[in-house]
Order: structure tokens, then C-alpha cells, then sequence
């Protein structure tokens, strides 16, 4: 039989794991799903919508973070994608409120235990405190040392005017608590806690060496007064004359040796009945003689104890101008509210609680009542039923609150809106014009969102060098020498061609900041990529399986996908040709029209094979730059002798191997649209390899293919006609090994220049009606093609410019 082998020593698991049950749970459920029945059948089984909380009982189950509460409350659709999804994007003002919790977290403070919990409990020792009373010295001719009288008048001061004991505040910072009857926890900015000094109900005399003993056996703080010295009780032990010491006095052990239980109970010789006469004393429990100064002390327990706890939560903004002045955010209610619940839950007095608003310095309180309880209870149980649910809240309406979610880019909610409303196909050539009639009463959605990323791709091409890692930033080096520096903050992904070394770390890092490192041949084969783990959900997957296997919905979008690819095939021709042939136009325009009757993948596949021939015939006309201009500034000029024989004459797509400069070009800016394709899939929780027009097939992302069509004239041939026309490119950057035709390192680089500005140039979007950059459009179709496959909108609209 089969061993696995391991080159460690595994560890083993303990009994109780927390994930044990639930793994073996999973397993023996998913095992029995599956005999008998397919994969896909056993996961549609197990995720048909009646058994939804069952499905993803860990979501269910599992505590929630108040602070996720707060943003259920805010909008039930930002809560889905933080809490199920896992989706968290900095803004401005994430960025300054977790500045500020840094700030406030600072310096710790541990909460007390509750009063309940205080007596005997070993936490509450430390705050036990005794007053204690001098007994007459039995030394003859000893006075009580100025030492311990001015010890008393410290514990004096401890008292309020009128007698009663003195209130003090200490707080507690950073304490996170939960509730199980809630099933929420709470990481608690602040906690305000009033401490109070009660006397503990039992008091007697015990000896000790002398008043300092008594002093340090309690507590270094003595908060009570001092009594003016008692006479000892009737019912006190007899007193040994000779030693000084009750006869019924236990053993005392150290501080140190004796268990938590048994600290300092000062009571114990107290109240141990002395023996009866002639009873015989065990010797081990007999004290050590004490020495003659040894005086009878009268101790009464004190204890500092919670009085009560007010939470105050930092808040960057301001409060909302209420009736009443000014009045707290419903999210804010919810997350304090939360906070005084579980600190009751936990056996703490909490009446109310407080949020400082920075932007007014405001303190806004908040009392608790049944009413506020009973909506916050309500709103938990949603707040489960959202989270064991499949489908996502739909996004707000036109609300002001959207203007400053961080995860606007993800949620795109006026996009979604906007193409929820509309039920007939949006495409152009579809004979029923209802949807542009109506989409053109619609307000046009807000861009909620920077047109272009502040983060840049680093594309790193020089063989030989080597990628680490100094703190937070890419060192890229060759032998000794630094190429370059990069902040990780300014890097969207890495992608490396040919032998470039990186470090272990540096990939961790990488994988840690969701930075992908994409990897390429030095021709420009895209062989994969590393990330970290993305997202948690993964319901859309599951969708884009489902999906996958129904054949009509795989026809219904490949047709989109080819439609939109074959419209701006046209509009490039249409836009660049410098004598585009009559009737072109038209036949591309006939055959977008015709792949939306497409009956079988197979027949639309012959239509977009006909379709490309077409585009491709004509392509040479939009190339208009001779092989002689072939100057690229800051380069070495080829000479004439050396350079290779080649020109930009063009007459058909050539792949494996490209055979010509063209397409060489067209070949690696397929390669970069792939990498791109894929990594926009991956943003948004699909499988790249999982697609519906391209069939799966070992090792292509089958799905970044599909969604690269529309895409394919816009960004990778758009990309080479301006790196040839604008002379960024020239004939000494390429090279011919065999057959083939590949670009020098040279000419690599000068393309992912071209490649990138591409990218990043500002495009109107046809029907959102706003500019956004190409990697931004791609994400978004990315996005809108997860909300058709979640039934979130009815179509998938292909991006085509007009
Ligand atoms: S953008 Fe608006 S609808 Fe979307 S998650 Fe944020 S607040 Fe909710």
C-alpha cells in the first residue's frame, strides 16, 4: 500500500482541534454526496438554495466581529463582501481611521474582572488591599514606629469627604470580549472603568513580624483609614506568650511556593478554631518562632473592585445633526450598543457608552434600553441569514453613503443598477431597441472610482538578475548592482521573463500583499502565476462551474464575447485603414449580426474563424511605417551591415512559431492580454481556466481567453499598430532563431512600454457613459460577468467602442 512520505515529522493533531469536527464533518458529507453521483451533482445537491445556511456552516456559526455588524448596518451588501467574500480595499479614509486606532490602541491597559468574579479569583489579588490595625505591642516598651502611622494617613486619603469610599477611573485599552449569547465579539477601543474600594465581610488578627509584614502580605496601596488600635475580640485565640504567635496559626507558606488558590488568604489562621485542650498540634503546621518583636495585628480585607464600565469608540468623522443636537449614526449605535451588550454579557455594570467623534471632538453618549437591545438582537439574526446566504444584498439605491465605501470599485453599485433595469439585450445589432430607449432615461451611473490604478505592473526582462526583498521594498539586481527599487505599495503585479531568479521571501511578501508574480518564457509564453489566497467566497465559482456545463449558457456568452470581438474588429479597421476595401465594413458588420444566431459552439467557432481571416487580410493597411524608419531614440543605431533583413510587411496571422516581426509583436501582446485577462478573472473569484466559448483544456485559462476576445483589437493589436506607427518599435529589435521570430531584450521592453501606455489610456465607456482606463474596463467586464452568472443583471453587455 501507498505511504505518503513526509520529509518532516508531522505533528499530530490534537483531539481537540477546533477544525477536526468540521473537517471530518465535511469529508464524511461530501463522501456520501458523491457515492453513487458526480462531482457537480454532489455540489449541486449541496448547494441548493433551501439548504444555503447548511451549505457554509462555518459563515453561519462562526462569531461575528461587531465591527462587521456596524457594516451590515451601513449596507448589508458591504458587509457581504467583507465578511463572506473577504474583499477589503484601503481608502483615504480607512487609511487615517486605522492611523487613529493605532494611536488609540497604544499602551495598554488590562479590563479587571467583573465584581463577581473578583473574589478569590487570582486576578483580583493584586487589588485586595488591608487596613490594618495595630494591636498593643505585647514588646514591652515598644511605641508604634512614625512609619505606620504615616502609612494610615496615606489609606486616609483614599476616602471622599463624606466618608464614603472614593471613586477612581482606570482604563482599559485594545480588550476584546465576546458573548457567546450573542455569538459577537468586540475589540473594544477604550474602556473607562470605575474602580471602588469595598471592605470584604470578614476581618480578624493575625501576627506578623511587624507592620510593613502586614503591609506587604496585602497590598502595597492601603486605601482604607486606620482605625484607632482595637482591643482584641473576646473570641480571639489564645495568644502564645512565649512566641508571640496564636497557637492555632496554620502553616504560612511562601507567596511564591503556594498555589493560586491558597494566595494570601490572611483569613485562614483567623478562622481555624484553635485546638481543644491538650490536643496535639501536627508539627508541620506549627510556625517557625517568630522573633519577640512580633506584635498582634488587627487585618480587615479590603478589595478595589469594578464599579462600573463605560466603552467610548473613536470615530474619524463627525456625528449626524439630529432633533436633539447631535446624534449618533445608526452604525455606530449598532457597534457601541454591541460593546455595552457583551461587556453586560461578561458580568460587568454597563448602563451606556460613548463615541468621540474626531472631526467635532464630540463625545456623543448612548443608554442602553430593552428597545435598543431588542433592535440590535433583530439585526444580528439578518446579519446571519445575509452571511449563510449565496446571493448578495443588491447595492444601494443612488445613496450618498456609496460616495465614500472603499469597496465602490468591487461593488459598482449605480453599473449594477443601471444594467439590473435593463431586460433586452443591449447589443447593437439586436433588433429590438427597447433597452437604449431606456437606458437613455436612466441617470448615468457616478464614477465612483479613480479613472486609472495608482499602481503599476514591473515587468522585469534583463536574464541573469535577481529579485529580494529590503523591508517593504523590490530590490531588483544584477551580479552586484542595483537596477532598481520599488515600493510594494506601487506595484499592481510582477511578471518575469526568462531566467530571473526571485527569493523565497520576496515571493511571500508578494503572495501576503495580493501582488501577483506572473512568469514568462523569454519569448513571451505566459506559463502562470503565484498569488496569494484571494478570495474566500466561492460562490461564484461555483456558479461558473454550474455554468460551464449548461451548453446554451455557454453558447449565450460565447456569442457576446464574439460579437463584441468582431464589432471593434470593425471599428479598427474602420478608424485605421488607410483605404479600407468596400464592402468590409459591411460583411464584418453581417457576420457580428450573424454570430448571435449562432445554433452550436462549433458553428459559431467557423463564423469567428471567417470573421478573423477577414480582419486579418486587411490588417497590413493599418501599418503605416516602412522598415526604414527604424531609429529608436536612446538606442545604439543599428548599422546597416548588421541589422537582419526584416520589414513589416504583413499578410496573415502566423503563431507557432510568429515567422515575421508583426507578428512576433502580435504574439507577445496576446501573452500580456492573457496575463491580464487571468488576473482580472482571479480579482474577481472565477477560475481562469474555466471557460464557456474556450473549451477547457489542459493548462489555457480558458476563461481569460473568453474575455480577452472584445478585448483583443482594443488593448493587444491597438498596442502593436502604436508601437510600429509611432516608431517605438524598429527592425533591429527582433531576432531570427530557425523559423522563428522573437523580440531582443532590447525590443521586449520598448513593447511593454507601448503595452502599458495602452493600458492606462483613458477610454469613454459606451454605456456607462464615463472615462475609466483599459485595465480598469477590463475589470469591470469582469465584474459584470460574475453578476450575470449570479443572476444579478439578465445581461452580459461585451465592451465595444463606437
Ligand atoms: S458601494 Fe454602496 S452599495 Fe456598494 S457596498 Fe458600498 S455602500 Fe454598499
Amino acid at each position: 500500500m501507498w505511504e505518503p512520505e513526509f520529509l518532516y515529522e508531522p505533528l499530530p493533531i490534537p483531539d481537540d482541534h477546533p477544525e477536526l469536527g468540521l473537517f471530518s464533518q465535511e469529508l464524511q458529507s461530501i463522501s456520501e454526496g458523491l457515492s453513487g453521483t458526480s462531482i457537480p451533482a454532489a455540489l449541486n445537491e449541496r448547494t441548493g438554495r433551501e439548504s444555503e445556511a447548511a451549505f457554509h456552516p462555518r459563515v453561519a456559526d462562526e462569531p461575528l466581529p461587531a465591527r462587521m455588524l456596524n457594516e451590515y448596518v451601513y449596507c448589508p451588501r458591504l458587509f457581504y463582501y467583507e465578511h463572506v467574500d473577504g474583499v477589503f480595499l484601503e481608502s483615504a479614509d480607512t487609511e487615517r481611521g486605522s492611523a487613529i486606532h493605532k494611536k488609540v490602541d497604544k499602551g495598554r491597559g488590562d479590563l479587571p474582572p467583573p465584581k463577581a468574579a473578583q473574589r478569590g479569583s487570582k486576578e483580583s489579588q493584586p487589588a485586595a488591599v488591608a487596613a490594618v490595625a495595630l494591636a498593643p505591642d505585647t514588646t514591652p516598651g515598644k511605641e508604634p514606629q512614625p512609619a505606620d502611622i504615616a502609612d494610615a494617613d496615606a489609606a486616609q486619603e483614599d476616602m471622599a469627604a463624606d466618608g464614603s469610599p472614593k471613586l477612581e477611573t482606570i482604563h482599559s485599552r485594545s480588550a476584546t470580549l465576546g458573548s457567546e449569547r450573542l455569538g459577537v465579539l468586540a475589540k473594544m477601543d477604550l474602556i473607562e472603568v470605575q474602580m471602588v474600594t469595598v471592605a470584604q465581610d470578614r476581618s480578624s488578627w493575625v501576627p506578623v513580624t511587624s507592620f510593613k509584614d502586614a503591609q506587604r502580605e496585602a497590598s502595597p496601596s492601603v486605601t482604607a483609614p486606620m482605625p484607632s488600635p482595637p482591643s482584641p475580640p473576646d473570641d480571639s485565640p489564645p495568644l502564645d506568650t512565649q512566641s508571640g504567635t496564636m497557637c492555632n496559626l496554620t502553616k504560612r507558606t511562601s507567596k511564591k511556593s503556594r498555589p493560586a488558590a491558597d494566595q494570601p488568604d490572611l483569613f485562614a489562621a483567623a478562622i481555624t478554631p484553635p485546638p481543644a485542650a491538650g490536643t496535639a498540634i501536627d508539627a508541620p503546621c506549627l510556625p517557625a518562632p517568630v522573633a519577640p518583636t512580633a506584635r498582634l495585628l488587627h487585618v480587615e480585607l479590603k478589595q478595589r473592585v469594578v464599579h462600573q464600565v463605560t466603552p467610548v469608540d473613536y470615530k474619524l468623522g463627525a456625528p449626524r445633526r439630529g432633533e436633539d443636537g447631535n446624534e449618533m449614526w445608526e452604525a455606530d449605535k449598532m457597534q457601541l450598543g454591541l460593546q455595552i451588550l457583551i461587556l453586560r454579557d461578561n458580568g460587568y455594570t454597563c448602563d451606556e457608552g460613548v463615541i468621540y467623534y474626531r472631526a467635532t471632538k464630540q463625545r456623543v453618549p448612548l443608554a442602553m434600553t430593552d428597545e435598543l437591545e431588542g433592535w440590535i438582537i433583530g439585526k444580528i439574526a439578518e446579519a446571519r441569514q445575509v452571511a449563510a446566504s449565496r446571493s448578495i444584498p443588491p447595492p444601494l439605491m443612488n445613496s450618498p453613503k456609496c460616495v465614500r465605501c472603499s469597496l465602490a470599485p468591487v461593488c459598482l453599485p449605480d453599473e449594477t443598477r443601471l444594467l439590473k433595469r435593463v431586460t433586452a439585450p443591449l447589443l447593437p445589432d439586436s433588433p429590438d431597441r427597447s433597452a437604449d430607449k431606456r437606458l437613455s432615461t436612466m441617470p448615468p451611473p457616478r464614477r465612483l472610482m479613480a479613472p486609472r490604478d495608482d499602481e503599476r505592473a514591473l515587468y522585469l526582462n534583463t536574464q541573469g538578475a535577481r529579485v529580494t526583498l529590503r523591508g517593504e521594498v523590490v530590490v531588483v539586481k544584477e551580479q552586484d548592482s542595483v537596477l532598481g527599487e520599488f515600493r510594494l505599495k506601487d506595484l499592481s503585479h510582477v511578471a518575469l521573463f526568462g531566467n530571473i531568479q526571485i527569493t523565497t521571501q520576496t515571493v511571500q511578501m508578494l503572495c501576503e500583499a495580493e501582488i501577483p508574480v506572473a512568469y514568462f518564457s523569454m519569448g513571451g509564453w505566459f506559463y502562470g502565476l503565484t498569488r496569494g489566497h484571494g478570495l474566500k467566497n466561492v460562490y461564484t465559482r461555483i456558479e461558473q462551474f454550474q455554468s460551464a456545463q449548461d451548453p446554451h449558457r455557454c453558447l449565450a456568452l460565447a456569442q457576446r464575447f464574439i460579437h463584441g470581438k468582431i464589432r471593434n474588429h470593425r471599428t479598427q479597421l474602420m478608424r485605421n485603414h488607410v483605404n479600407l476595401p468596400d464592402g468590409v465594413s459591411l460583411k464584418m458588420k453581417r457576420a457580428a449580426g450573424d454570430v448571435l444566431a449562432a445554433r452550436s459552439l462549433g458553428e459559431l467557432l467557423g463564423m469567428e474563424g471567417a470573421a478573423a481571416a477577414m480582419y486579418f487580410q486587411n490588417f497590413a493597411g493599418m501599418i503605416k511605417v516602412g522598415a526604414d524608419d527604424d531609429e529608436l531614440p536612446g538606442l545604439e543605431p543599428v548599422k546597416k551591415a548588421d541589422r537582419p533583413d526584416f520589414t513589416f510587411d504583413f499578410t496573415k496571422r502566423a503563431r507557432r512559431p510568429p515567422t515575421d516581426p508583426v507578428n512576433a509583436l502580435l504574439s507577445l501582446a496576446y501573452s500580456l492580454l492573457a496575463k491580464d485577462c487571468t488576473l482580472a478573472a482571479l480579482a474577481v473569484g472565477f477560475d481562469p481556466y474555466i471557460g464557456f466559448f474556450h473549451q477547457p483544456r489542459h493548462g489555457r485559462p480558458a476563461l481569460a481567453l473568453d474575455l480577452m476576445e472584445e478585448f483583443r483589437p482594443l488593448i493587444a493589436e491597438s498596442a502593436v499598430l502604436t508601437a510600429l506607427n509611432n516608431r517605438m518599435i524598429n527592425p533591429g529589435h527582433f531576432v531570427r532563431a530557425g523559423e522563428a521570430v522573437n523580440l531582443t531584450v532590447h525590443g521586449r521592453k520598448a513593447f511593454f512600454q507601448a503595452y502599458e501606455q495602452r493600458m492606462s489610456s483613458l477610454v469613454t465607456h459606451p454605456i456607462f457613459d464615463y472615462k475609466a482606463s483599459y485595465r480598469r474596463v477590463l475589470e469591470l467586464q469582469a465584474r459584470m460577468l460574475a453578476r450575470y452568472l449570479t443572476s444579478e443583471i439578465p445581461e452580459y453587455v461585451p465592451m465595444m467602442t463606437r
